[in-house]
């Protein structure tokens, strides 16, 4: 179990970096920059060639306390009603026209 999550972080990490080269962005704007999956933390380091590591920073534990933020509701384009789904505010004036 554990041994999957480190794999789906690290593929995770080697997307992101990824998609973050093909933006522009070089190996040296993207050194240290850190990762939190689950209680996964992997860090991207740059070495003397230039290349991109990813380091396991995993501790002996991760604790996120996360700042309590207002849920936004789903809102319809159209005419501003709230729905608690998605779907719904999608479908609300859909096929009004
Ligand atoms: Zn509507």
């Amino acid at each position: 179990m554990l041994t999957k999550q480190r794999t789906t972080a690290t593929e995770l990490v080697t997307k992101w970096i990824d998609q973050q080269q093909e933006k522009g962005r070089t190996a040296g704007e993207l050194h240290q920059t850190m990762f939190v999956y689950g209680d996964d933390v992997m860090q991207v380091e740059v070495d003397e060639n230039n290349k991109l590591h990813i380091t396991d920073r995993t501790p002996h534990q991760v604790v996120v306390f996360r700042k309590a933020e207002p849920e936004p509701g789903h809102i319809c384009r159209c005419c501003s009603m709230e729905y608690d789904h998605e779907k719904d505010a999608l479908h609300c004036c859909a096929y009004i026209d």
